[in-house]
């Protein structure tokens, strides 16, 4: 036995029955590469796109909408396991092809599922990325045939699948030959009616523990509505998820699949700006939307740090905007209690707390001129807001 087979263990004490995706096999964990995208490394990952491509339009607009509001991928699909057969099947090889134009146009790899072997040559000749179903997660021949290709798979995990079983369906992807995957939980049936399935965070905890393997979160279906979609999406970016999968529809009223779980334009942005709080607290970060346009190409300075400095900014603008957006609940309060919009005395608190965390790169001085710049922009806001 060798030495990393004697270390991988479940969390049951157990010795795990896969070997190439337990986390002993590679504790530094893997990071997939899709496109310029890295999966399972420092950036938070968000897929967005329809569950399904419906016309040209359709994903066109979809595809401005999601790219604009900072999501990496874009998803849609062209073959869709529907529970009846009357539902809409998808628009085969001419919504892959849809989906394609939509992904060069706004600069996004696309990924969408792959139902059966005998469409993988198909579907690989357009996606970037190749989703397997949580129907297909043990279509084991599937797994095979995949395992045999060199494209990224997402793998999604089964409606009744234990955490061990995905693990042993990604492992036979690996075993077969493709090493590069990256897990997605669902949700999973339970007794619950309230929603559509039970999302499972604690299998995303048990995962980061027991594979290497990046782990991302589909709220979307794993709650089948539209309102629990951004909780949990919050909530997976905080538990340590390294992405998530979220389905976003032009007008999810009129969407032929899954449109009661689909966001909107502007819900999907604003949870874009809302994360941007939430993905640090698992010690990730969030790129923004794309910056193409940013002068990254100057003789003797790193590409890669400068698209570092883009993406801090845009964090930083989207944390911002949010801090904002909480003062300006705080002004309603304030107004609707007869106070007044400036409070001095809680300035000099506020100044004080964050001098307090000053440090050699950012002392208190400093730190107080940007705190005392960001509360006298927020104040503008406000009046803005209120005093018209
Ligand atoms: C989908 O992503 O549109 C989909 C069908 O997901 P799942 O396989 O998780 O049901
Ligand atoms: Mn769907």
């Amino acid at each position: 036995m060798s030495e990393n087979t004697a270390r991988n263990i479940t969390t049951m004490g157990r010795l795990a029955p896969y070997q190439l995706v337990a986390r002993a096999a590679r504790p530094q964990g893997t990071r997939v590469h899709v496109g310029a995208v890295e999966f399972g490394g420092s950036e938070f990952v968000v897929i967005a796109g329809p569950c399904a491509v419906e016309s040209e339009g359709q994903i066109r607009e979809a595809a401005y909408a999601v790219a604009g509001a900072g999501a990496h991928l874009l998803r849609g699909g062209a073959f869709k396991p529907r529970t009846s057969p009357y539902s809409f099947q998808g628009l085969g090889e001419e919504g892959l092809r849809l989906l394609a134009i939509a992904g060069r146009e706004v600069d996004l790899p696309i990924v969408t599922e792959v139902l059966s072997t005998e469409d993988l040559p198909l579907v690989s000749r357009y996606a970037d990325m190749l989703q397997v179903g949580a129907r297909n997660m043990q279509n084991f021949a599937l797994l095979k045939a995949l395992g045999a290709t060199n494209k990224p798979v997402l793998l999604k995990r089964g409606l009744a699948a234990s955490i061990e079983e995905l693990l042993l369906a990604a492992e036979y992807i690996a075993y077969t030959g493709n090493p590069h995957v990256v897990l997605c939980e669902r949700g999973i049936r339970t007794f619950e009616t309230a929603t559509r399935n039970t999302l499972d965070l604690n299998a995303v905890a048990a995962l980061k523990e027991l594979t290497h393997l990046p782990v991302l979160v589909d709220p979307s279906h794993g709650t089948g509505r539209r309102n629990l979609v951004a909780p949990l999406a919050k909530s997976s970016a905080a538990i340590g998820a390294d992405g998530l999968i979220i389905e976003v529809h032009p007008v999810p009223e009129q969407a032929l699949s899954d449109g009661e779980q689909s966001l909107n334009p502007s819900e999907f942005a604003a949870l874009m700006h809302e994360l941007a709080c939430y993905v640090p607290l698992a010690a990730r970060t969030l790129a923004g939307t794309p910056t193409k346009d940013a002068p990254t190409n100057t003789a003797g300075i790193s590409r890669s740090y400068r698209q570092r400095i883009d993406r801090l900014d845009n964090a930083l603008i989207q944390l911002l905007n949010e801090r904002i957006r909480v003062a300006l609940h705080i002004g309603k309060d304030k107004l609707a209690t007869g106070l007044p919009l400036c409070d001095s005395q809680r300035e000099e608190e506020v100044l004080q707390h964050r001098a307090a965390m000053a440090s050699e790169l950012l002392p208190t001085e400093g730190l107080t001129r940007v705190f005392r710049a960001v509360m006298d922009e927020t104040l503008l806001a406000e009046r803005k807001f209120y005093e018209r």
